[in-house]
């Protein structure tokens, strides 16, 4: 596979936005963020910007926690240096900014998500539906090619 294809273009990346995704991974994740948002709130609510990276990290793990839950499979998460997935240990490393974005992406990975632009298709859609004003923020780095917030 081309290392170079691993993030799709803007213009690919805004194409694949055009349209919702129909696959049973977008509805079991969309759920599970549904499901999120709520624990978040019944916690103590501090909108996600004003929280400490400590308590970003706790969310997202409490987000993988409730995907793990859904589907029955086992799901390892630490911090590391960057994103990834690891699916012969079922794990997923989180890199040093908490992002729910990336959080998302690899976790489209852990349901079975091969393919690099379906899971960005996936992650963005869900977080373009339940965090609108968010998403309107997000800007394309020319240099990773992601979608990131100002
Ligand atoms: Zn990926």
């Amino acid at each position: 596979m081309p290392a170079l294809t691993k993030h799709p273009s803007k213009e690919a990346v805004e194409e694949i936005l055009s349209t919702t995704p129909t696959s049973k991974e977008y509805f079991l994740l969309r759920d599970a963020v549904l499901e999120w948002k709520l624990e978040l709130f019944k916690d103590h609510y501090k909108s996600w910007r004003l929280k400490t990276h400590n308590e970003k990290m706790t969310g997202l793990f409490m987000l993988c926690d409730i995907v793990s839950h859904s589907c029955g499979k086992h799901l390892n998460m630490y911090e590391g240096s960057k994103y990834a997935y690891f699916p012969t240990h079922g794990e997923i490393m989180f890199g040093q900014n908490p992002s729910i974005i990336s959080t998302l992406h690899e976790l489209a990975h852990f349901l079975g998500i091969q393919s690099e632009i379906q899971a960005v298709h996936i992650s963005l859609s869900i977080f373009k539906e339940l965090y609108p004003k968010s998403f309107e923020k997000l800007e394309f780095d020319k240099n990773t090619h992601i979608l990131k917030s100002k």
